[in-house]
């Protein structure tokens, strides 16, 4: 390979050509089942038709203008975000790590409005938010932050699921002016709080007027089941974050936000070049018709199950396999040791999955994959595993 590119990331041995549905091919011709979607990103599968017809016509038509003019599928687009999440305002990013930052801005001037002098963002343990200053300092994890010292200052960190621990900052602490917190920790380690923490959480929020504000970067766009991860327990949040499956493969974030938060940016206090151009626009848009004539949200509830199911007819014998934990089409195998190693040995057998957290197999696939391809999943993958924990 060329050494051109900065050794951001340590690269799996493969190129792919196309896509299409649930399956790549790389250069050789060679096919792969895709069971990571990109990171949670490609939730319609590869290349989907509704999607490329949407990139074709509006690049025919018109890629960019700039956000000092009026634009009008994100105007649309904001109207069918706005109202798929029963938000009122959005703003544009064009990647997850942006959404979160206009989300901490938010909580900067929530804070300031206030009469607090630094205003504080509680965020947890195993958390990721992204790459940039401000949200590698948000996440929970040494690695991602080691190195880009000194970090922003403003962030108090707490256990995950940990309800008692936010609960006792309230009394103690009296610069806060959020919480950011994932539905379900993805990169952390597929890792799903008990029922009842969202609502917690926003009770919090209310009782000592701090925005809650939801990364559902990952978890958003149907991943777990619902629209939107808060839904599944109506734990609305102030502010929302989502990117990664929102244009299926274009880059574009949003922010979301409702009632005093959703004022307050002005004119001037925020703004991004490319953030909601038209093209990304129109593959956004495309998305979400896509996702609601398809009935996405239902679908990878019903695929999550059969997933898990299937994985647990398979694996439950396992002594090394510790859990089996799943959102919809979010789901983790939890080894009882560490399994990289598992993802070079899948993709030789032509199965794209990761691992996070050291021993944490997780899968994201698209969200309208077939139960026939579920079932090559399942099959291909318990074989491994149970080969490799053999010796
Ligand atoms: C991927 C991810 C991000 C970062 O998104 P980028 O588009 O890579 O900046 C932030 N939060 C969560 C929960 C994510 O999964």
């Amino acid at each position: 390979m060329s050494q051109s590119l900065m050794a951001t990331y340590k690269r799996l041995d493969v190129t792919f050509s196309k896509g299409e549905g649930t399956w790549l091919w790389d250069k050789a011709g060679k096919r792969y089942l895709d069971a990571i979607s990109g990171i949670a990103v490609c939730s319609l599968g590869h290349a989907h038709p509704a999607v490329t017809s949407a990139l074709c016509e509006q690049a025919s038509t018109l890629v960019h203008t700039s956000n000092i003019y009026g634009i009008e599928n994100q105007q649309q687009l904001g109207d069918a975000l706005t109202a798929l999440a029963t938000m009122e305002r959005v703003f544009f990013s064009n990647s997850g790590a942006e959404a979160n930052e206009a989300a901490i801005k938010l909580a900067r001037l929530h804070g300031h409005r206030n009469n607090i002098k630094d205003p504080a963002i509680i965020v947890m343990e195993n958390s990721f938010h992204g790459r940039t200053l401000a949200t590698l300092t948000a996440t929970g994890n040494r690695k991602v932050q080691a190195g880009f010292e000194p970090l922003v200052q403003g962030f108090i960190r707490v256990p995950y699921g940990d309800i008692e621990a936010i609960g006792s900052l309230a009394g103690k602490s009296q610069n806060i002016a959020a919480v950011l917190v994932e539905p379900v920790q993805g990169e952390g380690g597929v890792n799903i709080p008990s029922a009842g923490y969202l609502s917690a959480i926003r009770k919090l929020c209310d009782d000592n007027n701090w925005l809650m504000m939801l990364d559902e970067i990952q978890t958003g766009m149907g991943r777990t089941g619902a629209w939107f991860a808060w839904q599944h327990e109506d734990a609305k949040p102030d502010v929302m974050t989502i990117a990664k499956a929102l244009g299926n493969g274009v880059p574009i974030g949003a922010c979301l936000a409702r009632g005093e938060a959703a004022d307050l940016f002005a004119p001037g206090s925020h703004g991004s070049t490319f953030g909601g151009n038209p093209l990304v626009c129109a593959a956004a848009l495309a998305v979400i018709d896509t996702m609601k004539k398809e009935h996405i949200p239902a679908r990878a509830e019903s695929l999550g199950d059969y997933l898990a199911n299937g994985f647990a007819a398979q694996l439950d014998a396992i002594e090394a396999v510790v859990e089996i934990r799943h959102a919809g089409c979010l789901l983790g195998i939890q080894l009882d040791r560490p399994c990289s190693e598992l993802v070079g040995m899948a993709l030789e057998q032509g199965l794209l999955i990761n691992v996070t957290a050291d021993s944490v197999i997780r899968l994201l696939p698209p969200l309208n994959m077939s139960n026939e391809e579920a079932d090559i999943l399942i099959e291909g993958l318990s074989k491994l595993i149970k080969e490799s924990v053999k010796s």
